[in-house]
């Protein structure tokens, strides 16, 4: 596969009701023999068996931020690996704080006989904090981080391989780095939460200056709540910046 295939598991948040039937956010990026997941909302391992990916192919999870509508879902993924014999190195990759946050998790579950009180007896579990920057190379996928501006400390993601590269932002509000991290990429998975400015977050008009500044080729609208209407959204993003904007759903591909 030249350059990246990436799977929308989760286009929402975390509200489960009010008819918002959009899933929390995690997404699979497939190069070559590559595979990552970026983020992990509750129920993102049955988002991947829906779309047909066994977990235990993954090499690696990013964590954007450890805010639970990203991964809450990060202990049931690891349950599962357990369960269906997964061997070898997974990493779980993240801002400072992932490993206390993860290791403080894993060791409230050792108490509990069950698959995750066995886990390092499984498989080689390494839990690693980024810096910005170039972080990641393994299989032709290299990844950086970029500190955004959230609520919680966020890294945005940018993916590249094959010459394509991809950019993930996580939760943020506009910042010098947010169009650093998307500037000229062939695709940017953007937040686009609610129509109206919020702090910490990004709205229509904000996710079009950024797409004037950074000119990625195109943008996927994705982590939207129930207060977006996405297709208002698109159309201000589109007259104000003139590019492709794509909302997206649960289970839509993208290639890059
Ligand atoms: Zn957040
Ligand atoms: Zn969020």
């Amino acid at each position: 596969m030249a350059g990246m295939r990436v799977t929308v598991l989760g286009s929402g948040v975390w509200v489960g009701n009010r008819g918002h039937s959009r899933r929390g956010p995690g997404f699979l990026v497939e190069s070559g023999d590559s595979a990552i997941l970026i983020d992990c909302a509750s129920g993102t391992n049955y988002q991947l068996a829906e779309a047909g990916f066994d977990p235990n192919g993954l090499d690696a999870l990013f964590l954007t931020h450890l805010h639970a509508d990203h991964s809450g879902g990060v202990i049931a993924l690891l349950g599962e690996m357990v369960i269906s014999g997964r061997r070898g190195r997974f990493e779980i990759l993240g801002p400072p704080g992932t490993r206390d946050f993860l290791e403080c998790l894993l060791a409230a579950h050792s108490k509990i006989p069950g698959p995750i009180a066995k886990i390092r007896d499984s498989f080689d579990l390494a839990i690693l904090e980024a810096k910005p920057g170039p972080f990641y190379d393994s299989g032709g996928l290299r990844a950086s981080a970029y500190e955004l501006r959230h609520s919680a400390l966020n890294y945005g993601y940018r993916l590249e391989s094959g010459g394509r590269a991809v950019a993930f932002t996580g939760d943020t509000e506009p910042c010098e780095a947010l169009a650093e991290l998307a500037r000229g990429c062939d695709l940017l998975l953007c937040q686009c939460f609610r129509m109206e400015p919020s702090p910490f977050h990004m709205d229509p008009r904000s996710v079009a200056e950024l797409c004037i500044k950074a000119k990625p080729r195109r943008v996927a609208l994705i982590h939207m709540s129930p207060e977006l209407d996405p297709g208002r959204a698109a159309g201000i993003i589109r007259a104000e910046w003139g590019g492709e904007v794509i909302i997206a759903e649960d289970m839509m591909r993208l290639e890059a």
